[in-house]
């Protein structure tokens, strides 16, 4: 089992998309095991994208994710990280494959929708930024459609 942080950026949030997203992630069969909605402050965005605070598009990317509420999401699941970067589809969504959520949703390079770590270094510092231990669970996800 591996944990990935994915996280519904403030305009996905905005446009009623909380559950077809989620939807997308648990029909992967991942099991939610922490969830929460939060708006970013600019600090936590300097701090959750240290590598980009230097890039020309980092002025844009503050003012998109601290506009609103997000949801942040730790997922767990076979391949978990693999797994929800493919869900997504490329960072910018005219790249993105159909049937991927930038595809599906996404409106601009800047506004994409979804997030999600892109290695098990990233993915461990990510969920730790915005989870603090107690509030992730453990259990595995029901093989079955019906509810268990
Ligand atoms: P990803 O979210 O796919 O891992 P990056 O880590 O490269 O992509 O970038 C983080 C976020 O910054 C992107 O999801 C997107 O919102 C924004 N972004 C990245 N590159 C650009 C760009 N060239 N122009 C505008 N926004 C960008
Ligand atoms: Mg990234």
């Amino acid at each position: 089992m591996e944990m990935t942080f994915a996280m519904i950026k403030p305009n996905g949030v905005k446009s009623g998309l909380i559950g077809r997203i989620l939807d997308r992630y648990t029909s992967a069969r991942l099991s939610v095991v922490g969830l929460k909605l939060h708006q970013m402050t600019s600090e936590e965005a300097r701090g959750f994208y240290a590598e980009h605070v230097n890039k020309p598009f980092f002025p844009e990317l503050e003012a998109y994710m601290t506009k609103g509420p997000s949801v942040m999401i730790a997922l767990a699941g076979e391949n978990a990280i693999a797994a929800v970067r493919a869900i997504n589809g490329a960072t910018n969504p005219a790249k993105a494959e159909p049937g991927t959520l930038r595809y599906d949703f996404a409106p601009s390079m800047t506004e994409n929708v979804v997030h999600s770590s892109d290695s098990p270094a990233s993915a461990e510092r990510e969920v730790a930024f915005w989870f603090k231990k107690e509030d992730l669970y453990e259990y595995e996800a029901a093989s079955n459609k019906a509810c268990t």
